[in-house]
């Protein structure tokens, strides 16, 4: 699915060149609906993202999908790296994946929602389809930290291996339960953040697997304006 252009309005020269950086960085990030597992080569995804458990050895929902697809040799690859805290990530090789042109799996462990920290108040201001008020800015609970984190590590480990086509799918959104619209312009965010400064990957492809889970990303993307606001980039 593509994404809508950004159009920058005329302006002066400092404000062009701006509006010039931030429609590149957004015109890198795509939305796809799909399995992550069974992409289209012609993308040239080199690298895809697992949400993984911390444990690394596999378990439901695109973990599971994507340990079945990458074989035993990545169970057992992953008994060698004693587990990943939450919050962190590991590359591995992408074993099975490897005929589709993938070279590199990146897991990383999300939150668990509701995190700990917070009140039933909070937690009912933040389910699917709630206002976001002022209890639920972004960045509010330790699980929106924890997540940041996933996305800073897998791209950290994106530039290390110098990748070009990372594809991403919407970690905590499963069987961790946490807010998809939330956990969207978390992803989206970040991603756009991260594009705004560096190179690498030159693309970011999200991968949802429903056209409900793409339409939170894309309804996140064209609310920037309202929701990035305090960090004075849109
Ligand atoms: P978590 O434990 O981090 O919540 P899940 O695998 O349960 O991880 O879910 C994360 C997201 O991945 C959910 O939005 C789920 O719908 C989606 N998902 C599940 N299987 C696949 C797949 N094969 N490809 C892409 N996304 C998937």
């Amino acid at each position: 699915m593509e994404l809508p252009q950004f159009n920058p309005t005329p302006g002066n020269d400092s404000a062009s060149a701006a509006d010039h950086q931030l429609n590149d960085s957004v015109a890198r990030i795509r939305v796809l609906v799909g399995d992550i597992t069974s992409l289209d080569p012609s993308l040239g995804i080199d690298a895809i993202v697992n949400a993984a458990n911390e444990s690394l050895l596999g378990g439901g929902g695109v973990d599971g999908a994507i340990h079945r697809a990458a074989g035993l040799e990545l169970r057992k690859h992953n008994q060698t790296l004693g587990g990943c805290p939450t919050g962190l990530a590991k590359g591995t090789p992408a074993f099975g994946l490897e005929k589709q042109g993938i070279q590199h799996i990146f897991h990383t462990v999300g939150p668990i929602w509701p995190p700990e920290d917070q009140s039933e108040q909070e937690q009912a201001a933040m389910v699917p389809g709630a206002p976001i008020d002022d209890s639920a800015k972004l960045g509010y609970t330790y699980a929106d930290t924890l997540l940041a984190s996933c996305y800073m590590q897998v791209f950290a480990l994106a530039v290390q291996h110098n990748i070009e086509h990372l594809a991403i799918p919407a970690i905590s959104t499963g069987v961790y339960r946490f807010p998809k619209p939330r956990a969207a312009r978390i992803a989206f965010g970040h991603a756009h953040g991260h594009l705004l400064r560096a190179e690498i990957p030159n693309k970011i492809t999200f991968v949802c697997f429903s056209e409900q889970d793409a339409a939170y990303y894309h309804d996140a993307i064209n609310t920037r304006g309202q929701w990035m606001v305090s960090r004075g980039r849109i």
